[in-house]
């Protein structure tokens, strides 16, 4: 079949809206109409070329929601007619990864997604006869697309799709970094490094958890009335918090009879390995958790003395919020569905396929925190 995409040909340049061919699904594959997609930071790190692993040419796009048009072989969890979400990170429920139970990174086909692949290990795109490359196993940015089933969570049919996109990639990873990864309970004490999508949906994460204190971190001004939108008690500017933020975040987060300070839980959303470090030491001292969730550019690291590991702190890191897809995903759906998390404030801008570029500079600019793009 033909179906309308946006194409990234080549790094550093923006995506080009065409027609593309589209093989149906094979065995254990499903077609998917995408109804609505979110553009994600992600997005831009491979566009932008910064991403290491990025193929092109390529269908990105990795925040969908749509509907199931076809079936291969074999396919049994979902049949057409489904409302499903595409998953970036698969639930396969048989690899060891699966059935640790300890891990949400199944590596069932993890070797093909990427690879810019099928699970038989060729794409399913292609353009004049020559193989487009699938983009994190999902290319939500086709109007159509192939997906394994595993690769797929079946949702409420009753849920918006243009509002529940999100939740295939920053409501659950926020959201997710609380509740799976860092374990958050009540009334504990939070800090949110960078209030993008990503770290909004850790502020509603923590106000589901019952956190106490609940401080955001950010450089602009503009992000405190954001951040009490979703729970947030506490908004810094690091330019008002001196040299240091960290003796600063330390002091704010005193309680108790010995005065130590630092927060039970720091979250860095913001990729910056300097922020990470700023996180992990804003912890508390004997049993802060710090979660490192922002992706950082390639080659870069993290340090701090072992001192803060050895005086009972913990570095954690996490990939789509430790969510299982298939699992998971329903269920928050379920809370989107029920008012207990809000996604509507946080898509502020609607764009058509054909507009998709200008989504991408919306991000730039700090204008948008998501723009989905509606077929
Ligand atoms: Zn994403
Ligand atoms: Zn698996």
């Amino acid at each position: 079949m033909r179906t309308r995409a946006a194409l990234a040909l080549e790094a550093g340049k923006p995506l080009v809206v065409t027609e593309v061919d589209l093989e149906g699904p094979k065995a254990g594959e499903v077609l998917i109409e995408v109804k609505a997609t979110g553009i994600c930071h992600t997005d831009d790190f491979t566009l932008s070329g910064a991403d290491p692993e990025g193929l092109f040419p390529a269908i990105l796009g990795h925040e969908g929601a749509g509907v199931v048009v076809d079936v291969g072989p074999g396919v049994t969890s979902v049949k057409k007619g489904d409302h499903v979400i595409p998953l970036y990170t698969p639930e396969c429920r048989e690899c060891p990864s699966c059935l640790s139970r300890k891990t949400n990174l199944c590596t069932a086909i993890r070797s093909t997604q990427g690879q810019g692949m099928m699970p038989d290990g060729t794409s399913r795109f292609s353009v004049n006869g020559e193989k487009i490359h699938h983009y994190m196993g999902c290319s939500t940015f086709s109007n159509f697309t192939v997906l394994p089933e595993i690769a797929v969570a079946k949702v409420n049919p009753d849920a918006p799709f243009d509002k529940i996109c999100y939740i295939g990639c920053g409501v659950t990873t926020g959201i997710g970094a609380v509740i799976n990864t860092a374990k958050v309970e009540i009334g504990a004490t939070a800090i949110v490094f960078g209030l993008g999508g990503i770290g909004l949906n850790v502020i509603q994460g923590l106000k589901l958890a019952g956190a106490d204190m609940i401080i955001g971190v950010d450089l602009n001004d503009d992000k405190k009335e954001w951040g009490e939108k979703f729970g947030m008690t506490h908004f810094v500017n690091p330019r008002d918090a001196g040299d240091d933020i960290v003796p600063f975040l330390v002091n704010m987060t005193k309680r108790g009879a010995d005065q130590i300070g630092g927060a039970d839980y720091t979250f860095d959303c913001t990729g910056n390995t300097k922020v990470m470090r700023q996180a992990l030491e804003a912890s508390h001292r004997g049993w802060g958790k710090s979660v490192v969730i922002g992706v950082a550019g390639a080659g870069q690291e993290i340090s701090t003395r072992p001192f803060q590991l050895v005086t009972g702190r913990s570095w954690m890191g996490t990939a789509f919020g430790g969510a299982r897809g298939r699992t998971d995903v329903p269920k928050i759906v379920d809370w989107y569905m029920d008012g207990k998390i809000q996604i509507d404030p946080m898509i502020t801008h609607l764009l058509k396929l054909d507009d998709i570029n200008k989504g991408f500079e919306m991000m730039h600019s700090g204008e948008s925190i998501r723009s989905v793009v509606v077929y």
